[in-house]
């Protein structure tokens, strides 16, 4: 199996590994000094005044939701295709996800047909950076101040990337961020929010500690055994483990973002001719992350052919994906919202036809040629 070439893969060199084993012979493993130094430099790094750590970037999420006061009666947009934790962060403190559907040539949320979307009850927009190009926040802005909303960026694709030169993790009233390992950095698990509000940012800090204000840490160094619980939080606290391996991660994320690009570059070259598929739209305004790069089938019969690519690529070693179902056509939330199939058509129609090709820092050349001559392969077979 070792020369399967998988979507996505994490990069963790020595430098990471004697952060972490550094970490187990020091006074915290966790709620520690490393987790404030991994908090000030990810604020350093992206421009922001605050960042939060967390245990992963769902409940990076909830705890943004929790920080606006989103609760029971509350409707908050959310784009029909992203990964479920989007959704759900809303529905953790009973609110209502409303979602809405995306640009067909971006997939990202469609600023032009919010507005129909919001009534009397609607607080908050989640904006999803998906497959780690930034969204229009310049639109996004002025819609919601223009409605009184809060905008949420779901950043968890997009760290390293800009929208006209702001770096992502400034665009928002909060940014959230994941460190899965299939992220731009990872700390196994992992997450963070970012926000240019102290208050919010120190919600958040009791929050994800049970709604205490004070870590032990802190209650060391005050010499006071005595705490006080003042709203209802989580333990979703980041380890020092974790965080020493985010501090050393992150020194690394211009050079990964940089040969995403590259092969992101190499791609659009690759399969610019094919007339089965075509990559999604980059706008011009956009610094991409490229998380993922994701191919649009334009056949007849996408979802047949989108069978034939993903078993085409695995017959020759190689791991596509599909990101995402959209969100509404879950289980869960036909259940719950009675939600289904015509309620955000284009992304319905997108779901159909789009694969994600491998694409993490660690490929190498022969990696990328060998991805490039399999989907032109495949793709040749494709609709006839
Ligand atoms: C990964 C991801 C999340 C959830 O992050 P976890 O760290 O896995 O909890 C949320 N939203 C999006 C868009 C993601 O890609």
């Amino acid at each position: 199996m070792s020369d399967f070439i998988p979507y996505g893969r994490q990069s963790v060199d020595e430098d990471d590994v004697r952060a972490v084993v550094g970490v187990l012979g020091a006074d915290y493993l966790t709620t520690g000094p490393e987790v404030d130094a991994f908090e000030r430099a990810f604020a350093q790094a992206v421009g922001a005044v605050e960042a939060v750590a967390v245990a992963n970037g769902t409940a990076a999420l909830h705890a943004a939701v929790n920080a606006l006061g989103i609760g029971p009666g509350d409707e908050v947009l959310v784009p029909a295709i992203t990964f479920a934790a989007t959704a759900n962060a809303v529905v953790f403190e009973g609110g209502t996800p409303v979602f809405a559907d995306v640009d067909p040539d971006t997939l990202l949320i469609d600023v032009g047909k919010l507005a129909a979307a919001i009534g009397d009850r609607t607080r908050a927009v989640i904006a999803v950076d998906y497959a780690g190009q930034p969204c229009d926040y310049d639109a996004l802005t002025e819609l919601a101040g223009r409605h009184g909303l809060s905008l949420v960026a779901d950043a968890c694709h997009s760290l390293g990337g800009a929208w006209r030169g702001r770096a992502v993790g400034t665009l928002a009233r909060l940014s959230t961020f994941s460190f899965h390992p299939v992220k731009p950095i990872t700390t196994a698990e992992g997450g963070m929010i970012t926000t240019s509000e102290p208050e919010l940012a120190a919600a958040m800090r009791r929050f994800r500690n049970h709604g205490i204000r004070t870590g032990h840490a802190e209650r060391a160094a005050l010499g006071t055994w005595f705490y006080e619980m003042e709203e209802l939080g989580f333990n979703y606290r980041l380890s020092d483990l974790h965080a020493a391996l985010g501090r050393s991660q992150l020194a690394k994320l211009g050079g990964w973002i940089e040969r995403r690009q590259s092969i992101a570059a190499a791609y659009d070259e690759a399969f610019a001719d094919l007339g089965a598929l075509a990559p999604l739209v980059r706008r011009p305004e956009a610094d991409h992350a490229y998380h993922l790069y994701v191919v649009r089938l334009r056949t007849e019969r996408p979802e047949e052919d989108r069978e034939t690519l993903l078993q085409g690529l695995r017959a020759r070693g190689i791991a596509g994906n599909v990101h995402y179902i959209p969100v509404h056509l879950h289980p869960f939330y036909r259940r719950r919202f009675g939600t289904g199939p015509g309620l955000c058509p284009v992304a319905e129609d997108a779901y159909r036809r789009i694969v994600s090709l491998p694409l993490f820092p660690a490929m190498s050349d022969g990696d990328v040629e060998r991805v490039v001559a399999a989907v032109r392969e495949v793709a040749a077979e494709l609709g006839r």
